[in-house]
């Protein structure tokens, strides 16, 4: 009784140690690295992330760049950095269902899961659409693509930041207050340059359905999106009937992404003479980690001068845009 008794203390003590030494990491210096650590899923939310939490925290994503977040189960080994994380952000939503449950399973008692999406979109707000169906129960999850909405993240993660580092409170408030205003000044570039679309042909088509929200908010039209609640490919009876829908609203240019390549789209630029745009990068984030435009800034400026430029319109402004490189910052993003 007695043996086991202190065998267990021993095996508590052994824990603990090992749960003190798996949540730092070690730098080049080989000093232990006793920052606060961050885990995050999709990259545009990892940048907004380690935006705010400049050198004074780590940040760590977990959806590799360029898969479908939508249908992404997190391999065995997310389980370390989820048990290791001192905060855990996500979108919620419904995206990130799977990355959730491995978390509640595996992070630290005093750990918190931040759904962030479904912190800031009141439910009245949802918006339901052909990818997102209301009887799935799972809403249009793309907040982040529209400025007004990347800037409440930024405030929830500067929220979230404060409370768990006290110390450097105004350190994450002077972060956010400079995405703000980069936040401000695309969204005044994406206003402006919108103008110099042909009237009538701010209409959206494209494979993946990621501004919903963006189009309410800045009276853009989504006519559709083309890819459907699973994921595939949709049925030929669907794709008949985005080919009539895209003939009668006179739609000039659809758009694809890199993330979810289809030939569905070119069968339907094919059949309605409407130009297929292949290059919208969803969340994949253009550069490679560490160049100033592999950011959350870099990719919403590219998504939006490819859609204006696409749709006929000049995107003077987004152009003159600078994108800075995130000196401090180190986040790692799976490739
Ligand atoms: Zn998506």
């Amino acid at each position: 009784m007695r043996k086991t008794k202190l065998g267990a203390i021993g095996m508590a003590l052994i824990l603990s140690l090992a749960a003190c030494s798996s949540g730092s990491s070690t730098d080049s210096s080989g000093e232990a690295d006793t920052r606060p650590l961050i885990a995050t899923t999709v990259s545009p939310i990892t940048s907004i992330a380690a935006s705010i939490a400049g050198d004074r925290a780590r940040v760590e994503g977990i959806v590799p760049e360029g898969t479908n977040s939508h249908t992404f189960e997190p391999s065995p080994k997310v389980a370390k950095l989820l048990s290791d994380a001192d905060l855990i952000l996500v979108n919620g939503l419904k995206l990130e269902d799977p990355t959730i449950k491995m978390a509640e399973a595996n992070k630290k008692s005093d750990t918190q899961i931040v759904e962030i999406g479904t912190l800031v979109l009141p439910e009245s707000d949802y918006i339901y659409d052909f990818s997102f169906p209301k009887e799935e129960g799972k809403p249009n999850p793309h907040l982040w693509t529209d400025p007004s909405y990347a800037i409440k993240y930024a405030g929830v993660i500067r929220d979230q930041l404060s409370s768990l580092d006290p110390e450097n409170v105004d350190y994450y408030a002077e972060n956010f207050a400079t995405f703000e205003q980069q936040a401000n000044e695309l969204s005044a570039a994406v206003t402006a340059d919108q103008k110099s679309v042909p009237a009538g042909n701010l209409k959206l088509l494209t494979y993946h359905d990621a501004y919903a929200y963006f189009a309410k908010n800045y009276g853009w039209t989504v006519i559709g999106a083309i890819q459907p609640d699973n994921f595939d490919d949709p049925a030929p009876s669907e794709v008949a009937r985005l080919i009539d829908q895209v003939k009668a609203e006179n739609v000039t240019t659809i758009f694809g992404s890199e993330v979810f390549p289809s030939a569905v789209l070119e069968e339907v630029g094919r059949a309605t003479g409407a130009r297929y745009e292949d290059s919208l990068r969803d969340d994949d984030l253009p550069g490679a980690p560490g160049d100033a435009e592999h950011s959350w800034l870099g990719l919403m400026k590219y998504n939006y001068r490819t859609m204006i430029s696409g749709l006929g319109g000049t995107p003077t402004q987004l152009d003159a845009i600078t994108v800075a490189p995130a000196t401090s910052s180190s986040a790692v993003y799976p490739q």
